[in-house]
Formats: structure tokens, C-alpha cells, sequence
């Protein structure tokens, strides 16, 4: 039911989606609803210069349809960055669906939402990301085979998150050897804000190399359940940007790294799993270059998932994929030393190499 009629002569005070902040030039917005199944869902098709936009879909509760909107433009730009740095040919794009995963997840409704990435016609290929799980891409692969991320047992490559957690991992010890000299983690003080898929993976990994380990999470449950399983502490703060350590992990959502934020970091080095890392990644770039904060940019080294779902596409097998993954840590070292020589940040460094890709190919 409309509640509000906007009159005509306010309606260029709203932002429309071309006049979006995150807008880039978007080949396509697709707004999906179905009242039966309250679908509501957005896909963001950034760029297919290099091949079919693949992302994954989000499920989250957004505070507005805005919200979600911005969050499918930056996903889905970010992902076309993500496939030509990594070498895949492959463009960019996301879904998100808003709603509650926990509560508001039907089948009915992924199976409408598969219906609307089949419409597309391969444009758009789809896999999992936050508030989805491999079965819900079963059910989909039900109504389009445009969706990657399928569990084994159905032939897809699984759960993409360890090997998006290996990929960030490999990012990380990158990151500290160019920062420390040493890419050796243990007895450094790694925060990782977000244990979910990716998180817990990643806890695995820092524990094997003996680092020490603090945890948070929103969900308190999740928190004791990795706190008794590895070696990490809860962290029981209010403020963890501003707590001493050697490396501040984001694997929750974006843009933790903003205005409030950045005056307070004490970390040497970033290396995280979430996408769009910076809340504004020109400005915020710049400033962690001037506070001498090694970032390693996020949709390079958390491109693990998407070599792994590629691997559905390409048919190529498990060691070409940790293949192609652990190469992460020898492009991320080239990026963090040809922003050192360019006197770039290292955003930009990383986006200059992927936009080369690109435009080689146009
Ligand atoms: P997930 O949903 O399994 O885990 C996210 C976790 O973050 C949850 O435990 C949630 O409770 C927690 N969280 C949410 N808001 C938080 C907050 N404000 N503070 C602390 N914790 C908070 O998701 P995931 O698959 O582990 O992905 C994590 C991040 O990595 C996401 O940004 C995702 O887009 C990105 N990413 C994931 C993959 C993948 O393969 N899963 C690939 C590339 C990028």
C-alpha cells in the first residue's frame, strides 16, 4: 500500500540510481519483487567486459531499500575489480535480498529469486555470500543453472569460504612482509571482527601459525562456540579500533574503516575478508597511506571464493585452485611495492592493475 505520495516538485531531491554516490557507470539495476513470496531483491551488474557478471547474493536486514541499493553497486563494482585482478574471466556483479536470513529465508523465496537470475539469461551468475549457504545454491541450481557455489555432493567445488579464508590469509602474510619484513604471524596480535564462514577458517589458519588471537562478533553464541574450539580470546571491549595490535582483520561487513575509525587504528597492517573495506576508498585510502598503515586491499585478497567458483565454470580441479589462490601473496606483495614506488596508495595501485586488465580487452 502506498502511504505517501511524493510530490512531483520534491522528487529531484531523492538520489535516483544513476545519481547514486556508488553508481559507476552500472551496465544494468534489477529490481526483483514477488508480493507472494515477499521477495524483494536488487542485482547489480557492474561491468561485463571480461565476461558474465558473477557474484554472490546477500542476504541482509538493510535499515532502507537505499541502503540496499548502495550496498549492491559497491559489491558488484567491486567484484569486476576482484575478477580482473585475479586474472578470471569473468565481470561483475551481486544480489542482495532484503530480509532476515534466519527468519525470512524460504525456499519459495530462492526459488522466486532463481527464477528472477534466470530471466537474465547468463548475464548475471550467482553464488553465495552473506546470510546464503551452499544448499540454498542447490535450490536454486533447481530453476537456473546461472549460480555457482553448489555443494560437492550436487558436483559443484563447496563451500567457498575456507578458500577465501586461505586467499585472505596468504593477503595477510603478504601484507606483513612488506610491514615487518617477516611473514612469519606467530606472537603477532591479530583482531578478527567477524567469525563467521570466512572468520572461523581464518582463526584456523592464524592459530596453526601460532598468532595471538582476539575475536568479535555481534553474535555471542558464535563467539564461545570458536572460543572453545581454538586458541583465541573474546574480545570484551567497546571499542576494538582503537585497542593495540599488529593486525586489525575485518570479516564482517564494510566500510569499517571510515571517518570515526581511522584516527583510532594502531594496527600496522589490514588484511580482511569484507568487501569495501573503506568506506571511501580515495579518501580513506589516502589516509592510511599517510598513517603508514599497510592495507591490503580487499578484493584482492579475498578473491579465494571466486577462484573457487570459477572452478565450476572452467572445470579445473582442487589444486589449481589453492594454485590460484596462494598466488594472492605474490600479487599482493607486487601491489603494496608498486604503491610504495608510484607513491600510491594501495587501493589505487590494486585498481590501476585490474582497470589495465579491462581496458586491454575493450
Ligand atoms: P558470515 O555471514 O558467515 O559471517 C559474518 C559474521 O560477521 C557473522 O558471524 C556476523 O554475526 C558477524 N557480524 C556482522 N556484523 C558485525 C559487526 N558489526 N561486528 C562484528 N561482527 C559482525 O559471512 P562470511 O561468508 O564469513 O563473509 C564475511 C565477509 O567476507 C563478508 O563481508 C563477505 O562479503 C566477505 N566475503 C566472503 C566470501 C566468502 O567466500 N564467504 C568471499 C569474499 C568476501
Amino acid at each position: 500500500m502506498v502511504t505517501e505520495v511524493i510530490n512531483a516538485n520534491e522528487l529531484h531531491k531523492i538520489a535516483p540510481v544513476f545519481g547514486q554516490h556508488s553508481f559507476d557507470n552500472h551496465e544494468q539495476v534489477v529490481f526483483c519483487n514477488d508480493k507472494d513470496t515477499g521477495l524483494k531483491a536488487i542485482i547489480g551488474i557492474h561491468n561485463t567486459t571480461l565476461g558474465p557478471a558473477l557474484g554472490g547474493t546477500r542476504m541482509w536486514q538493510y535499515k532502507n531499500e537505499w541502503e540496499a541499493l548502495n550496498d549492491v553497486l559497491r559489491l558488484s563494482r567491486g567484484m569486476t575489480y576482484k575478477a580482473a585482478i585475479t586474472g578470471l574471466n569473468l565481470g561483475g556483479g551481486k544480489a542482495v535480498i532484503i530480509g532476515d536470513a534466519k527468519t525470512q529465508k524460504t525456499p519459495e523465496l530462492m526459488l522466486r529469486f532463481g527464477e528472477f537470475v534466470h530471466s537474465l539469461g547468463g548475464k548475471y551468475i550467482t553464488a553465495e555470500d552473506v546470510g546464503m549457504v551452499t544448499e540454498d545454491m542447490d535450490l536454486v541450481r533447481t530453476v537456473t543453472p546461472y549460480v555457482t557455489g553448489i555443494s560437492e555432493e550436487k558436483g559443484g567445488a563447496g563451500n567457498p569460504s575456507p578458500i577465501t579464508a586461505y586467499g585472505v590469509f596468504m593477503g595477510m602474510k603478504a601484507a606483513a612482509k612488506f610491514a615487518y619484513g617477516t611473514d612469519i604471524l606467530e606472537g603477532k596480535t591479530v583482531y578478527v571482527q567477524g567469525i563467521g564462514n570466512v572468520g572461523e577458517a581464518l582463526v584456523e589458519h592464524l592459530t596453526n601459525e601460532g598468532a595471538t588471537i582476539f575475536i568479535s562478533d555481534i553474535n555471542k553464541d558464535r563467539l564461545e562456540e570458536i572460543r572453545d574450539k581454538y586458541s583465541v580470546s573474546i574480545y570484551e571491549g567497546t571499542n576494538l579500533y582503537a585497542e593495540k595490535m599488529d593486525i586489525y582483520a575485518p570479516c564482517a561487513l564494510g566500510a569499517t574503516i571510515n571517518d570515526t575509525t581511522i584516527n583510532q587504528l594502531k594496527a600496522k597492517v589490514i588484511a580482511g575478508a569484507a568487501n569495501n573495506q573503506l568506506a571511501d576508498e580515495l579518501k580513506h585510502g589516502q589516509l592510511l597511506k599517510e598513517k603508514g598503515i599497510v592495507y591490503a586491499p580487499d578484493f584482492l585478497i579475498n578473491a579465494g571464493g571466486i577462484i573457487n567458483v570459477y572452478a565450476e565454470l572452467e572445470n579445473y580441479d582442487r589444486a589449481e585452485i589453492m594454485r590460484k589462490t596462494e598466488n594472492i601473496y605474490d600479487t599482493t606483495l607486487k601491489i603494496l611495492q608498486n604503491a610504495q614506488n608510484s607513491n600510491l596508495t594501495t587501493y589505487q595501485a590494486a585498481y590501476n592493475m585490474a582497470q589495465a586488465r579491462i581496458d586491454a580487452k575493450k
